[in-house]
């Protein structure tokens, strides 16, 4: 018998500790913990703490005591990825091993600047699905001496992704399964789309590792078979699915949720308390208060 088939199924909820809990975490939450348990599967917390200059232990010391008042347990340990910098550095070196990987040192203002530049001409620039401008990408071409020279001028910097090459070296784009939706109801195969995005951080000087690759590599490692998060990420998803095919790591299946809006019909934020799980707590809500509300 294949063993792998006999495998109970994984899911995880992985949280940042830079802001309180809000309702739509709450519902990733519980969709999460609901689905392992249907499935009779596995429930993982993990905490995404790489951003050492927004995470604090105050946030995090939040994070499970909201998942405590609601009810949730998962297994220990949790994992937390400041306590495993290492291993994504390992997952950026392979990358550079294949020359897929460049040191790029324009700052957010520098390509600000230069995409107002081009606006100004009457020019669309291109623009990745969160809005934020694609990177120029004219580092590539820097000669090794002038790369070096800038590497040991101190400048900071970030490693991207070279898009072309990846995908040039993928062949043709991967796909995952949507069984939740996307923003504009995509389900079922989707076709990812990574060049969207153009030369994504992967790490940066001060940091080292982006969301992206901490994601990547812990859903791997951990042997995440569902990924259950908000539809938000949707479109991150292809960035995880290419960087799944050029690491040779497994591929989970996906389900993006809708999102909770506000009164504002905007996305809830972590710096609203009036949506922080902690103050329906301290309104006299109970847990299956909040299930009926958001479930
Ligand atoms: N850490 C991410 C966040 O808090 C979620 C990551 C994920 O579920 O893939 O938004």
């Amino acid at each position: 018998m294949d063993r792998r088939l006999s495998k109970p199924p994984v899911f995880r909820f992985a949280p940042s500790p830079n802001g309180l809990l809000h309702l739509g975490h709450a519902l990733s939450a519980l969709l999460n913990h609901d689905m392992a348990k249907v499935e009779a599967g596995r429930f993982l917390l993990r905490v995404e703490d790489i951003d050492a200059a927004r995470c604090t232990p105050e946030f995090e010391a939040a994070i499970f005591e909201d998942l405590d008042w609601l009810g949730l347990s998962f297994e220990e340990p949790v994992r937390r990825q400041s306590d495993h910098l290492d291993v994504y550095r390992q997952a950026l070196e392979l990358l550079a091993d294949r020359d897929l990987v460049y040191p790029a040192f324009l700052t957010r203002g520098e390509i600000r600047n230069a995409v107002s530049v081009f606006e100004a001409e009457g020019k669309a620039w291109p623009r990745d699905p969160d809005g934020a401008p694609l990177y120029p990408g004219s580092e590539k071409t820097l000669s090794p001496a002038d790369r070096r020279a800038l590497l040991e001028s101190g400048r900071p910097y970030a490693w991207r992704l070279d898009m072309a090459k990846a995908l040039a070296q993928v062949g043709k784009p991967p796909t995952w399964l949507e069984s939740g939706f996307g923003p504009e109801g995509e389900t079922g195969t989707i076709t990812a789309d990574p060049a969207a995005w153009g030369d994504v951080i992967l790490s940066r000087s001060d940091a080292p590792s982006s969301y992206h690759l901490a994601v990547t590599v812990d859903d791997a490692l951990q042997g995440v078979s569902h990924v259950v998060r908000g539809r938000d990420l949707f479109h991150a998803t292809s960035v995880h699915r290419l960087l799944q095919q050029l690491l040779d790591l497994p591929q989970p299946a996906y389900h993006h949720h809708r999102l909770i809006l506000g009164e504002d019909g905007r996305k809830l934020s972590k710096s609203n308390r009036d949506t922080g799980i902690s103050a329906f707590r301290q309104a006299g809500k109970t847990p299956d208060d909040l299930r009926a509300m958001i479930l």
